[in-house]
């Protein structure tokens, strides 16, 4: 686990989950499933935790019986990233262990995958999700970091057209690095366009 995703842990308020079981019952991700078997048979433990608990839907239209509105906003923020995203090709799965009365029969032993959802401010949460508006938040935290970061490279350029000395203009470029290094952490995320 990065440093980055540790202290997000740390921060994130548990007691915001009010336990609707959304995130258990729809989910999807990135990767195919046919993709994800071969990963979970060559080892990879992340994919040998998630089809350890998940069973995928028949089809998309069963996973909507299930819940549309957590479906569809699936996949029109995924196709808000790639409109060419083939819906056809994208598996929905319900974990075995959701109970309904929406809580857990495997609880103490959910696998960390459970345990550290939402794991990142920029997870897909299911609307409605306890999470939300403090996952907004963060998120514009994380925005507010970047743009900062632009604004000091800016600064840093007017410096450097004031000094023509070596060890001051080292010095310069390590920190530019090191704010470039912050713009292309959120890069998956868009910071390019922050
Ligand atoms: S969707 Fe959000 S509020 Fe509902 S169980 Fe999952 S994390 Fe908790
Ligand atoms: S193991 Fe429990 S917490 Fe994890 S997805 Fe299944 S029902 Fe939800």
């Amino acid at each position: 686990m990065t440093s980055y995703e540790e202290s997000y842990l740390n921060t994130r308020p548990q007691s915001l989950c009010h336990m609707c079981g959304k995130c258990c019952r729809v989910v999807t991700t990135p990767t195919p499933y046919n993709k994800l078997k071969r990963m979970a048979f060559q080892g990879d433990e992340g994919a040998k935790d998630f089809l350890s608990i998940f069973v995928p839907y028949e089809s998309i239209e069963a996973a909507r019986e299930v819940d549309a509105g957590v479906v569809d906003n699936i996949l029109n923020l995924l196709k808000a990233d790639n409109p060419d995203l083939k819906e056809d090709e994208m598996t929905f799965y319900c974990c075995k262990y959701l109970q309904d009365d929406n809580k857990c029969s495997n609880y103490e032993n959910r696998p960390a995958l459970c345990r550290h959802f939402p794991s990142t401010p920029w997870a897909i949460v299911p609307p409605g999700c306890g999470f939300e508006g403090w996952l907004f938040g963060k998120r514009e935290e994380d925005k507010e970091r970047v743009r900062h970061a632009k604004e000091e490279l800016l600064e840093l350029e007017l410096l450097k057209s004031k000094y023509d000395e070596p060890k001051i203009l080292n010095k310069i470029s390590s920190v530019e690095a090191k704010l470039h290094r912050t713009i292309d952490f959120y890069k998956k995320y868009g910071s390019e366009n922050w």
